[in-house]
C-alpha cells in the first residue's frame, strides 16, 4: 500500500460520499490523471459500498465480504494510529459500526436458516408422528368396539363349521348397532395373495350374497375381522359365509364357501 500517495486515504470516504467538494474535485482530477493504486483502492471500495447496500438477511454469507470489511476497519484503525489530520475522513467508530451491522446481519442470515431448517425438520418429525398416533387411535378404537361386541351379551353368536376337516372353526358375534367380529385361530395362510371373504346370506328368496370384508390371517394364523357397517341386519340374514377369494375381494364369491355359520332365528 502506497502510504506517500496523500489521495489514497480519501478513497474510502470518496466512495462513501462522505468528502467535501473541494477534497472530491481534487481527488477526481487525481484519478483523471491515472494513479493505478487509487483507482484499484475506489474500484475495491465502491465494490464494498454496494454489497453493504445490497445486503440482506437473506444474504449468503461470504467470506471474501467479510475478509474485506475486517481489512478496511483494521486500515483505518492503523492509519489512526498515526496521528495525522484526517478532518473529513470517515471515523473508525462509522466502520466499526457499519462492519458490527454487517456481521450480524451474515450472523442473523446464517442462524435462521440454521433455524429454519430445524423447524422444518421437527414439523416432518411431528406430522408423521401425528400420522402414527392417528392411526394408532383408530386401531384402539376398533378394538375397543371389537370387545365391546365380544362382551355384550347381546351380541348374536355364530358358529362358523369349516367345510374342510383340516380346517378350524370360526366364530362370529352380530351386535345390533356395533358390527360384527369373526374371530380364529390357527388357520393356515392362503395361498399367492388370496384373501378370505366375509358374505352375508340374505334369508330373503334368491337374494345374492352380499359382500363383506377380506381379510388375511397373521402369521401365527390368528385373525380377528371387525365389520363395522355390516350390509344387512342379523335379522334379515340367514348365514355368514368365507370364500377364498382374489386379493382384494370380489362382488360376488368365486369359489365355495370355506366357512358357513347359520344365524339362528331369535
Ligand atoms: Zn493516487
Amino acid at each position: 500500500m502506497n502510504h506517500t500517495d496523500p489521495f489514497r486515504e480519501l478513497v474510502e470516504s470518496y466512495a462513501l460520499g462522505a468528502l467535501d467538494p473541494e477534497e472530491r474535485a481534487s481527488l477526481e482530477e487525481h484519478l483523471a490523471g491515472g494513479c493505478a493504486d487509487c483507482a484499484q483502492a475506489l474500484e475495491e471500495s465502491r465494490w464494498l459500498v454496494s454489497q453493504l447496500a445490497y445486503l440482506a438477511p437473506e444474504a449468503e454469507p461470504s467470506g471474501m465480504l467479510r475478509g474485506r470489511l475486517i481489512e478496511t476497519v483494521r486500515f483505518e484503525a492503523a492509519r489512526d494510529e498515526v496521528p495525522r489530520p484526517r478532518p473529513k475522513a470517515v471515523p473508525l467508530w462509522m466502520w466499526g459500526a457499519v462492519a458490527a451491522a454487517v456481521l450480524f446481519a451474515l450472523y442473523n442470515a446464517r442462524e435462521s436458516r440454521e433455524l429454519s431448517r430445524i423447524i422444518g425438520e421437527n414439523q416432518k418429525s411431528i406430522a408423521q408422528k401425528n400420522e402414527e398416533l392417528k392411526e394408532l387411535q383408530q386401531e384402539l378404537a376398533a378394538l375397543v368396539r371389537q370387545e365391546r361386541i365380544l362382551a355384550d351379551p347381546e351380541s348374536v353368536r355364530i358358529a362358523m363349521r369349516a367345510e374342510r376337516k383340516d380346517l378350524p372353526a370360526l366364530e362370529a358375534r352380530w351386535h345390533r348397532t356395533l358390527g360384527i367380529v369373526v374371530t380364529g385361530r390357527k388357520l393356515p395362510l392362503p395361498q399367492n395373495s388370496r384373501t378370505l371373504q366375509l358374505w352375508l346370506i340374505p334369508k330373503a328368496h334368491g337374494a345374492k350374497p352380499m359382500p363383506s370384508l377380506t381379510l388375511r390371517p397373521d402369521s401365527e394364523g390368528r385373525f380377528a375381522l371387525l365389520v363395522e357397517n355390516p350390509p344387512d341386519s342379523p335379522g334379515a340374514t340367514r348365514a355368514l359365509a368365507i370364500t377364498e377369494e382374489p386379493e382384494g375381494g370380489s362382488p360376488q364369491p368365486t369359489s365355495a364357501p370355506i366357512w358357513v355359520g347359520a344365524i339362528a332365528a331369535k
